[in-house]
């Protein structure tokens, strides 16, 4: 298959749009959203090899720093945390994966009326926020979709460490090709890439089989804690700080646990309410086929896609979880489930 036609017709104007928009760049803040997971990672790798494919001035920015899981991850570059050094003066940035500005990360989005700025996105609603150039598209699996694209159009090869960071967001947003996201054009572009020596058994093994016995610990008491609601169509478990401390755990050895509440028979919403501090609180929600959680998030103020969907609430844990599962029986009203 020729490079160009692993581009979907449907992407290709948009692709070009962008890989043009990459070579008027230059002082470059490449960044996503805050809490970067692996879609956000890999999204931000692949947009600093388009940028020094071009010879381009450019630094990451990512708050509050890679997670652990992600030390494997080759980021091309250091990883700024604060943009009070940079290597050089910002003028432009390129924003991936985030559907609002406020969750680039408060020091950031302050800076986004001075910067000229390209937004690469597959969420609902992130319309509007590239200065420069915008490209949302809904209907791709990944953000790194949409930068392998891009890197195409910029007639860069999908081997090595670029082809890794699009495989390690395409894996990580379409759950292991699992997901209703898990497109012919995502099963293409992989299999382009694994033909030309990219390791999808070696990336999984590194990012699966790292588990700290924090985590492992953390996973077992909540997994007994989880609890049905609403005659069994709702999983709900609340985590509370001292879950984690008593664990031995952190934040970041949550990720995935949503998606095991889900996996109950009957279930059709699974919801996980984090405490991240006395009065602040992140949820997470996942659902299947019909079943909008993002539609339940959007009424708390969060966001997502219609199967995987987060937010954070600024009240205790009692008041927030009452207010989650209130959101998530109104959409499960709205669509019938009894
Ligand atoms: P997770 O539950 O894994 O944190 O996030 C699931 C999905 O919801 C992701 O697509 C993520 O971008 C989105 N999401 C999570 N938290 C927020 C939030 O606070 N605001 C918005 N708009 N989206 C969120
Ligand atoms: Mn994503």
């Amino acid at each position: 298959m020729q490079r160009i036609d692993l581009i979907p017709q449907r992407f290709r104007q948009g692709a070009e749009r962008m890989a043009q928009a990459f070579r008027d760049m230059d002082q470059v803040v490449v960044a996503a959203h805050v809490n970067p997971d692996g879609d956000a990672a890999g999204a931000v790798a692949a947009a600093c090899h388009v940028l020094r494919s071009m010879g381009k001035e450019f630094m990451v920015y990512a708050q509050p720093g890679l997670p652990a899981y992600l030390d494997f991850f080759p980021m091309p570059g250091v990883v700024h945390t604060t943009l009070e050094h940079p290597p050089f003066k910002p003028r432009c940035a390129v924003l991936l994966d985030c559907g609002e500005p406020e969750r680039l990360g408060r020091e950031l989005a302050a800076r986004l009326p001075e910067l000229m700025t390209i937004n690469i996105d597959h969420h609902l609603g992130g319309d509007g926020m590239g200065s420069a150039a915008n490209w949302v598209e809904p209907t791709a699996a990944a953000t790194a979709q949409l930068m392998a694209y891009v890197a195409l159009a910029a007639e860069l090869p999908l081997t090595g460490d670029l082809a890794t960071a699009i495989a390690l967001g395409i894996i990580t947003d379409t759950g292991g090709f699992c997901h209703g996201n898990t497109s012919a054009d995502v099963l293409y572009l992989t299999a382009h890439m694994v033909e030309h020596g990219c390791d999808i058994a070696l990336l999984r093994e590194r990012l699966e089989n790292t588990w700290s016995r924090g985590r492992l610990t953390l996973w077992g008491q909540l997994l007994q804690r989880a609890s049905l609601e609403r005659r069994g169509s709702v999983c709900f478990c609340p985590v509370h700080l001292e879950d984690l401390r008593k664990c031995g755990a952190l934040k970041e050895d949550l990720e995935g646990f949503v998606e095991q509440l889900r996996r109950l028979r009957g279930v059709h919403v699974a919801a996980v309410l984090r405490e991240d501090s006395p009065n602040c609180c992140k949820f997470s929600l996942r659902s299947y086929g019909s079943i909008d959680v993002r539609a339940a998030a959007a009424r708390l103020g969060g966001g997502g896609h219609r199967n995987a969907a987060g937010g954070t609430l600024r009240a205790d844990m009692a008041v927030a979880s009452a207010q989650l599962l209130a959101a998530i029986a109104e959409e499960l009203d709205a669509e019938g489930v009894a």
